[in-house]
Formats: C-alpha cells, sequence, structure tokens
C-alpha cells in the first residue's frame, strides 16, 4: 500500500513541471515547482510548519500555546494547518480590505482573526499582535519579517528538493520576493553548491529593489517596502522588476496553454524566466517556483474580463 501518514507527509514535495510554452525560439528549458500542490496550497506550509516545530524546539512556545501573526496572506493558512498539526492555537491580525479567500480559509482551519482598522493598515496589525502577545497567556509571535526561520525553511527543504529534483544541473534560479525568504533561502543552498547557478530575484513595479519606490500593485504576495535582517543583496546576481500587466498576461497564458491556474506572483517569475530565455540562444535550464494557485484571488477577477487580453 502506498499510504501517507501525518499532514506533514503532504507538506512540500512538490511536483517540478516542465512548461510546454517556454519561448518557442529558445533552447531553455524552464521548470516550475508548482508549490499549490501542497496540502495548503502554497509555499508557505513549508514556512508554517518550519517556525512552529522551531519555536516549540526552542521552548518559545508550548503544546496548548498560542502563535499570534500579523499577516494576510499564505503564511496564515501555513501557521493554521501547522498549529493543527502541533496542537497550538492560531490568531492571525489582519488590515481589513484583504482577500477574504485567506481569511474564509484560516478560519476554516480553526484559526480565530482579529480585523484592524483599514486605516492603520498593516501597522495597525501589527501594533494590535504585540498587544495581544502581552495579553494572552503563552503566546508568541515569529514575525516572518524578522525570524531567521524564514529564510532557513527554505533552505532545508525547498532548496534541495530543486537541486536533487535536477540533480544539480540547473543555470538559472527565478523567484518572487515578498518578505524574499524563499528567494533568499534557495538561492543560498544552490549557490553553496554550484556558485555558477544563476540566481534572479523577481520583484513588481512598487518595490524597492532596483531602487524603485514602495507603492501600490496589483501582483500578489511579492514586492518588499523594507529589507528584512535575511535580506543578502550577494544572493542574487540580477533583480528583474515586472509590470503588472505583463504578470497577468502570463497568469492567462499559463491558464489557457498549460492549463496550470497559478496566482500573479507565478505570471510575475514567468515573464522574467521567458525574459531570461529570450535573450540566450545557449541551452539553459530555468528553475522558478509558482507559488500558489489563481483560485485563492478568484474574488479579485485574476482571469476575467480584460485581464485575458492584456
Ligand atoms: N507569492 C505569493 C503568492 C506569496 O504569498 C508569497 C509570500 N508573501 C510570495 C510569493 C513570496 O514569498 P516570500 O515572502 O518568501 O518572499
Amino acid at each position: 500500500m502506498n499510504t501517507y501518514q501525518k499532514l506533514t507527509s503532504l507538506i512540500g514535495n512538490t511536483p517540478l513541471y516542465e512548461l510546454e510554452t517556454s519561448v518557442p525560439s529558445s533552447n531553455a528549458r524552464i521548470l516550475a515547482k508548482l508549490e499549490m500542490m501542497s496540502v495548503g496550497g502554497s509555499v508557505k506550509d513549508r514556512l508554517g510548519f518550519y517556525i512552529i516545530e522551531q519555536a516549540l524546539k526552542t521552548r518559545k512556545l508550548h503544546q496548548g500555546g498560542t502563535v499570534i501573526e500579523p499577516t494576510a496572506g499564505n503564511t496564515a493558512i501555513g501557521l493554521a494547518l501547522a498549529a493543527i498539526h502541533f496542537k497550538v492555537h492560531a490568531i492571525f491580525v489582519i488590515p481589513q480590505g484583504f482577500s477574504q479567500e485567506k481569511q474564509t480559509l484560516a478560519r476554516a482551519l480553526g484559526a480565530t482573526i482579529v480585523n484592524t482598522p483599514k486605516e492603520l493598515g498593516m501597522k495597525g496589525a501589527v501594533a494590535k499582535a504585540r498587544e495581544l502577545v502581552q495579553e494572552i497567556e503563552g503566546a508568541y509571535n515569529p514575525n516572518q519579517f524578522h525570524t531567521e526561520w524564514n529564510a532557513e525553511a527554505y533552505y532545508y527543504s525547498l532548496a534541495r528538493e530543486i537541486y536533487e529534483g535536477t540533480e544539480g544541473k540547473l543555470d538559472v534560479f527565478v523567484a518572487g520576493a515578498g518578505t524574499s525568504g524563499t528567494f533568499m533561502g534557495v538561492a543560498k543552498y544552490l549557490k553553496e553548491q554550484n556558485p555558477s547557478i544563476k540566481t534572479v530575484i523577481v520583484e513588481p513595479q512598487g518595490s524597492i529593489i532596483n531602487g524603485g519606490k514602495s507603492g501600490s500593485h496589483e501582483t500578489e504576495g511579492i514586492g518588499m517596502e523594507f529589507f528584512p535582517p535575511f535580506f543578502d543583496k550577494a544572493l542574487y546576481d540580477e533583480a528583474y522588476t515586472i509590470s503588472d500587466k505583463a504578470a497577468f498576461a502570463r497568469v492567462a497564458q499559463l491558464a489557457k496553454e498549460e492549463g496550470l491556474l497559478v496566482g500573479s506572483s507565478s505570471g510575475a517569475v514567468f515573464e522574467a524566466c521567458c525574459q531570461i530565455a529570450d535573450q540566450t540562444d545557449k541551452p539553459l535550464t530555468i528553475v522558478t517556483i509558482f507559488p500558489d494557485s489563481g483560485e485563492r484571488y478568484l474574488s479579485k477577477n485574476i482571469y476575467g474580463g480584460d485581464r485575458n487580453h492584456a
């Protein structure tokens, strides 16, 4: 019998999928890690499990305690799943106005959602989370924007899966950055294995990596407003800034031509991969990460209306 036991066996170990619609004139292969196939539907399952495991190991959190994080995103779902597995409670502090899908899913997984006023933004949520940690006994706030466990989570799982999945035969690694934990963890591991692997970090317009000003963008999950302590410029060779329009056009292409329903951050990294493939005639193996599914953004009309013609 080929069965899986324990929720942890359903985290990660995602397929490395060779895309068929790479740029026609190019010799490049584009391989994408399909993180939507992890049980919680995103790359952040890995982070949720690693953070709670480490917090319990280092006794910052105890069974029956409460993990509290200001997050509106996939991290909430990853942490909520891990909270079930490790028998802790989860509270997420989310400003009003953020995507309902992820809040609904985190609630379905038993988490408590505390909404803060929209006008106070993420800062209001961070302040409220701090307040709750003081008030609730046994509470702990890991803070994905500061903890070194963020990049480590991917260094120990995703990076190895990529390296082993390609038998070390990859030329370029491409990933988006929100907290930058995914990119930094994987890039560090790959550079340690083989410094000649080229690493490319991807941001939307309205993000600061290439020296731009932080501002609003529609591409969700990536884009940086400040540099976390684990952000290391030495770990990327190039940074690509991708417009919302290009990212959403690639989302539509991936759906229609590949049958892959991905979120907009996947569209952005795919655009970067296509640009890289377009710039060379040499045979290249490019590996990227598709962090989540487009089903998570249906209320934002990710596949609808004029976008498909962008
Ligand atoms: N894409 C999506 C959809 C995400 O939710 C995230 C996490 N914010 C990322 C990309 C980027 O991951 P990281 O925070 O590790 O940079």
